[in-house]
């Protein structure tokens, strides 16, 4: 098994904030499935930051970015040049870096919006209503012109910015007229698509008004750019009445496709079914700031038994990186007179050893026969254990720390890897974990085989994780991946916090 590089392609997705996005899940799939040296990550970064974050994308290490809201304006603003697309527009949501270092701005909202009409069956010929008129909005109006609408309809809360985008789309070549909602019905009486561009019916929005479906034609689509909820109450609706209703989740796949190509050189798998992997996705590694906070990486540090994490946390722990060692926090809460021992020895009587700590060979005894006491344990230990946790990140804080590593066994079984900036996998061959185990005293390859039956498999921790450290090596192979990846992670850390305005060109 050889050692893992950092990936030689880059890219992630910028937004503020950034932890519920799907793109990662996405991209990630795709490029396993594609079999690329590459990655895709979450980068939070704030409004104040955002047009210093994005100009010093050169110097990240990045291929490109994608860019979600508020920062898409931005985005735009930043970039050396921009394709006709972006700049009708007004918006990019794709960067790309060329090997000069200039920044190159795309908008594949337009292409992500045609991409789903066509997998629907449906068409642009129009009447088109579009309700809304901020970025999606105008993403829409350059694409249903680009597929040859000749009149469209837009519809937004402030009147104003209707008007305003009502030009845009004659600038584009299209009659077009603007409603506020008061003229919403009038606006759908024979109108052959419905977009809903606004972030009404988002869940935490308020939801869409009503509309009178009846009204639009009968053979009509209708399209919600929302995607979370996925079957939001306006697809219901539409379905109830016979049109066809089209996912915002289908706008969502088909931006990222041309933006994979972008990124990576390479189309998306059809392999991967992208809508079935997003439906049951949850955001994972998200790197949600809290405005106004110092930024600290917190990285998850894991591994099954026998992989070297203990040997890896030290190495971080030498680096001068602040670690929390979750297994030991429990040694000390088990021990004489530790903040655990006590309440153990009242919920189990049986554990308690004779000098007042937690007889542990006991306690697995008992929690291994039964899982209602498995559970109760977990109810004791863990809030112990989480405000340790807290306690270590508060202090790092106050010290300025940039980057923290919490060394957690059972990550990934236990869900943790959720808010974790990075996760760091240590693995080895099998044929070397074995070995290390069986030579521990009393291990027996039954007992290693009913530990690992109970963990997460180490392919598929090693398929989630950021960065992988190969322990089967020599302890200066071990070190130097560690260098490596501190060296990357404070990269990341260091763009996220928005470096310095790097030098331009005349452009
Ligand atoms: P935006 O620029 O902030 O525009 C928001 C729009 O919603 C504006 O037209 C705004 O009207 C309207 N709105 C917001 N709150 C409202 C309220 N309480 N009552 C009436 N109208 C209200 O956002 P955006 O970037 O265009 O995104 C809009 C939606 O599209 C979001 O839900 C986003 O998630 C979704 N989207 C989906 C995809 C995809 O791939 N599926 C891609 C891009 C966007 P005013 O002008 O009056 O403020």
């Amino acid at each position: 098994m050889s050692a893992a590089p950092l990936p030689a392609r880059r890219a992630g997705v910028v937004g503020w904030p950034v932890g519920h996005s799907l793109s990662p899940t996405l991209h990630r799939a795709w490029i396993a499935a594609a079999g690329l040296d590459a990655d895709y990550g979450a980068f939070a970064v704030s409004p104040e930051e955002a047009a210093r974050a994005l100009t010093s994308l050169p110097e990240s290490g990045l291929v490109g970015v994608n860019v979600t809201v508020p920062h898409k304006a931005a985005a735009l603003a930043v970039a050396h040049d921009a394709t006709g697309r972006a700049k009708r527009i007004g918006a990019a949501n794709l960067l790309t870096v060329d090997a000069q270092g200039r920044v190159h701005a795309d908008n594949t909202d337009a292409l992500g919006f045609l991409d789903g009409l066509m997998r629907a069956g449906a068409d642009a010929a129009g009447p088109v209503v579009v309700l809304g008129a901020g970025g999606a909005a105008r993403a829409v109006t350059a694409a249903i012109a680009d597929a040859g609408c000749d009149d469209v309809r837009l519809v937004n809360r402030t009147r104003a910015r209707a008007d305003e985008l009502a030009d845009l789309a004659q600038g584009l070549g299209m009659g077009a007229a603007a409603y506020d909602w008061a003229g919403a019905s009038a606006a759908l009486a024979g109108a052959r698509l419905l977009v809903n561009a606004t972030s009404l019916g988002m869940a935490g929005a308020p939801p869409l008004p009503s509309l009178e479906l009846s009204r639009l034609a009968e053979d009509a689509a209708v399209y919600d750019l929302v995607y979370v909820p996925r079957e939001t109450a306006l697809l219901t609706a539409a379905r109830l009445q016979g049109l066809t209703a089209i996912e915002g989740l289908d706008m969502l796949i088909g931006q990222a496709r041309p933006s994979f190509e972008a990124f990576f050189n390479s189309a998306p798998p059809e392999s991967v079914d992208a809508r079935a992997l997003l439906t049951g996705a949850a955001p994972s590694h998200a790197s949600v700031a809290l405005a106004g906070e110092p930024r600290m990486m917190t990285v998850g540090l894991t591994g099954s038994i026998g992989m070297g994490k203990s040997t890896a946390a030290r190495m971080f722990a030498d680096a001068g990186v602040p670690v929390f060692d979750a297994d030991a926090v429990v040694h000390e809460l088990y021990a004489p007179g530790g903040a655990g021992a006590a309440a153990i020895a009242e919920a189990f009587p049986a554990a308690r050893a004779a000098d007042g700590g937690v007889d542990r060979a006991a306690l697995r005894t008992i929690v291994q026969a039964d899982p209602q006491a498995f559970r109760r344990l977990e109810a004791v230990v863990h809030p112990l254990v989480a405000r340790e946790r807290r306690e270590f990140l508060a202090r790092a804080r106050r010290r300025g720390v940039d980057l923290v590593v919490l060394d957690i066994p059972l990550l990934f079984e236990t869900g943790g890897e959720e808010g974790m900036d990075a996760v760091v996998v240590v693995s080895a061959s099998p044929e070397v974990q074995r070995r290390r185990v069986l030579g521990r005293p009393g291990m027996t390859p039954d007992a290693l085989d009913a530990i690992l039956a109970r963990q997460v498999p180490d392919a598929v921790k090693r398929a989630s994780a950021d960065y992988v450290i190969d322990t089967s090596g020599s302890l200066l192979g071990t070190r130097l991946q560690i260098a490596r990846i501190l060296r990357s992670l404070r990269r990341r850390a260091q763009w996220r916090r928005a470096g310095p305005r790097p030098e331009r060109g005349a452009a």
